[in-house]
């Protein structure tokens, strides 16, 4: 597993490969918390989230919101509560970058939340993980502990009136509670079906206050924008997106792993071939699936020669999304009709059942592919599962619907020959009935 740099200085991986790299008195020499102290001892929670909007930061967890506007959204007068929900649920196939900030530096995400909470107004962050990852909850959980006894959680921090807690929760493993709504009814204690927008969070979220939601890795860019300012983040990537992103790459790739790349990197060929290695064993590039499960798929040929740039904006012209930036890389030996069944499986059994074109599209979707499965395709199937995506796509309540329709919507298109090989031993055998 690499953990790499590309393109650009160490930001949100420079602190991983210290010895230790998870205790408070090893990152302290790093300066760990020197931006928390920094920004609540000389900055105004204004001039926080104006640094934050100069820095173009967008949300990593998959939607790519501008982060200092969604901040910008809580209503500085309420006189309710305020509340920061780290999403670590991080459970889109592929992605696994969040997991190794707990793993590796939780206290970058610990600074990020303490910045954070000052410029909203909150003064309780909530770090919500899918259950799954119960050994890093751990970890984040000593990391409170050391931060709390060294006096950077806790009441009255640096000699100010700004005071912040921090607890750690986690959910049963369902993917819905990656969306921000059916997160805050999971930490409520509801069952973790999404709820109705508007009111948006920012504006009523956790038990109807005013709340936050963020990736963790969004959160975890914050401590850098403080130390070197907006417009030097933004600068970093994009003027659309500003910073640097951590992909983590699997599948077919020599080197797979966690990369931290500028955004708007160039290009994705040139990564996939070159900083991971390339296809091993010979084979040759098939596809990329490159932000998650729910983006379009990409055909090879979308890719090598085309000089895709790797931010929203370069990967939406080449026919995708960053999404999550999980990448999953697939060779020719893959038959893309068998890995469409296979996600479509999966989000049949993550749908939460609160609406019916996701709960039936889902179930009807499973059926068709496990009809072409065992050989009794019809020719007309393939059309039958785009039109029950143009059933879910766009009528469902959440995301989810969508993310189940887009990638065969993507590969019936991309890889017609990988679905119509499935449904030609049937086209043969009514050949030879009709002799
Ligand atoms: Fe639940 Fe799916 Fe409807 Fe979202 S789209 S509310 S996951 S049934």
């Amino acid at each position: 597993m690499r953990i790499e740099a590309i393109g650009c200085e160490p930001n949100l991986i420079k602190r991983f490969a210290l010895e230790n790299s998870t205790r408070l008195d090893v990152v302290r020499k790093h300066g760990a918390y020197d931006m928390a102290r920094k920004a609540v001892t000389t900055m105004s929670p204004a001039a926080v989230i104006d640094e934050v909007k100069k820095s173009a930061l967008r949300g990593r967890g998959g939607a790519g919101f501008p982060t200092g506007m969604k901040w910008g959204f809580v209503p500085k007068d309420s006189p309710k509560e305020k509340y920061l929900v780290i999403n670590g649920d991080e459970s889109e196939p592929g992605t696994f970058k969040d997991r190794y900030i707990y793993e590796r530096d939780p206290h970058l995400l610990l600074e990020g939340c303490l910045i954070s909470c000052y410029a909203i107004g909150a003064r309780t962050c909530y770090i919500y993980s899918r259950g799954e990852y119960k050994y890093l909850i751990d970890i984040l959980d000593r990391a409170i502990e050391e931060a709390r006894a060294a006096g950077f959680i806790g009441e009255k921090l640096f000699g100010t009136d700004f005071s912040c807690e921090m607890h750690t929760t986690t959910g049963a493993g369902a993917y819905i509670c990656g969306e921000e709504t059916a997160l805050l009814n999971s930490l409520e204690g509801l069952r973790g079906h999404p709820r109705m927008k508007p009111p948006f969070p920012a504006v009523s979220g956790l038990y109807g206050c005013p709340t936050v939601v963020n990736n963790v890795e969004t959160i975890a860019a914050v401590p850098w924008i403080i130390e070197h300012g907006g417009d030097a983040y933004r600068a970093l990537g994009t003027e659309k997106s500003g910073g640097t992103k951590m992909w983590s790459v699997s599948g077919h790739v020599k080197y797979p792993g966690v990369y931290e790349l500028p955004m708007g990197y160039d290009n994705l060929e040139k990564f996939i071939m070159e900083d991971c290695g390339g296809i091993p064993n010979g084979r040759k590039l098939k596809a990329v699936i490159p932000g998650g499960s729910s983006v379009y798929i990409m055909p090879a040929s979308d890719i090598i020669g085309k000089k895709v740039l790797m931010d929203y904006e370069g990967l939406v012209v080449a026919g995708s999304m960053v999404g999550s930036g999980g990448m999953i890389v697939m060779d020719d030996t893959v038959d893309i009709f068998e890995s469409t069944k296979n996600l479509t499986e999966f989000y049949k059994h993550e749908s939460c059942g609160w609406c019916t074109p996701c709960r039936e599209g889902t179930d009807w979707l499973v059926k068709v592919f496990k009809r072409i499965a065992n050989g009794d395709g019809r020719i007309e199937d393939a059309q039958l599962l785009l039109d029950i995506c143009d059933n879910i796509e766009g009528k469902s309540f959440c995301p989810l619907g969508d993310a189940a329709a887009w990638p065969i919507q993507s590969a019936i298109k991309k890889f017609p020959e990988d679905f119509k090989k499935h449904l030609v031993p049937m086209l043969q055998q009514d050949a030879i009935a009709a002799d």
